[in-house]
């Protein structure tokens, strides 16, 4: 059986939706955000080095010419579609004038095909939820959740900064709107067992979101959670424990959820653990080889769940 049978991959479902392969283009609007700027805290999350911009390409003025440098970094240069992914801080976090002018701006490039946000649940005052079903209108506009957690004690252990009530209002928001919801998770937050981490997935399964990014914990320089980790208040996940939760997660989603990530995506430099996780492409071919050997299938234990939950 092959991957995009096991489960339900970005890279397949962009295929059978858009006809070819879709390429993601990760750009950073130059925002902030809420445990940051002061707002609801000043230190940001416990892990965040920088709001995962690692790799992102400052947008401008010129958003178009952004989007074009952003193409030369993509390894297939022969690409035609593109995913606008304003992947830094959190990417409702502006006036909404700037929001309407950047967005509006982006999806004006005849090579994207899709804009995907990354933000926060607290961070979508209604307006800027029309603005986004406006948007939508043109072309489909995706929001990305920074949950990471179900678990308020874990939250307010990582500073997120809001309750699981603001997720769930902001998904039905969102969904009214009409637009998508993918919904981030981490997997080896400090303090949480496998059985916290498959509940926080089925939780994201029950949203109805419709996709999903499974994320390692990283431990990156610079961040309270490095402090935390060298004076051992807490062990990063072996690789092997990495694959058995993530195997636990992926069966008790539905089977049309779609997965978008099966692992993180580390800044190499300032990782200082799990170093395993450095290099992607083995931890990939370890997973797939591990469904293949547990005979993994996307949804296994869904029925139960959602059975169980009536
Ligand atoms: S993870 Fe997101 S919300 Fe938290 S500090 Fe980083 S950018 Fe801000």
């Amino acid at each position: 059986m092959t991957d995009t049978l096991r489960y339900r991959s970005l890279n397949a479902t962009l295929r059978q939706r858009f006809g070819e392969k879709v390429y993601k283009l990760a750009l950073d609007g130059g925002f902030t955000c809420p445990t940051r700027d002061g707002t609801l805290d000043t230190r940001g999350c416990i892990f965040c080095a920088g709001g995962s911009g690692a790799f992102t390409v400052p947008v401008g003025k010129d958003v178009h010419t952004a989007i074009e440098q952003a193409k030369t970094l993509v390894a297939d240069k022969g690409g035609k579609k593109y995913i606008a992914y304003y992947q830094s801080y959190t990417g409702t976090y502006a006036p909404l004038e700037r929001l309407h002018a950047l967005y509006t701006q982006t999806l004006s490039h005849p090579d994207v095909v899709v804009l995907s946000i990354g933000t926060r649940p607290d961070c979508l005052p209604e307006e800027v939820v029309a603005l986004l079903g406006e948007l939508n209108a043109v072309k489909p506009v995706w929001v990305e959740l920074g949950l990471q957690t179900v678990h308020e004690a874990t939250a307010r252990t990582i500073r997120r900064g809001y309750p699981l009530a603001a997720f769930d209002d902001a998904v039905r928001r969102l969904h009214e709107a009409g637009i998508e919801v993918i919904v981030h998770m981490i997997l080896g937050l400090p303090g949480e067992t496998p059985e916290m981490m498959a509940e926080t997935a089925r939780y994201i399964g029950q949203s109805g979101a419709e996709g999903i990014k499974f994320q390692l914990l990283h431990v990156l320089e610079g961040t309270d959670l490095a402090e935390d980790y060298r004076k051992g208040r807490f062990s990063v996940l072996t690789l092997e424990e990495y694959i058995r939760v993530l195997e636990r997660c992926v069966e008790a989603i539905p089977a049309d959820m779609v997965i978008h990530r099966l692992t993180g995506d580390g800044a190499k430099r300032e990782l200082i653990a799990p170093l395993w996780s450095a290099d992607k492409k083995q931890v990939l071919n370890a997973i797939h080889r591990a469904f293949e050997r547990d005979g993994v299938i996307q949804g296994k234990h869904w029925n139960e769940v959602s059975a169980g939950s009536e």
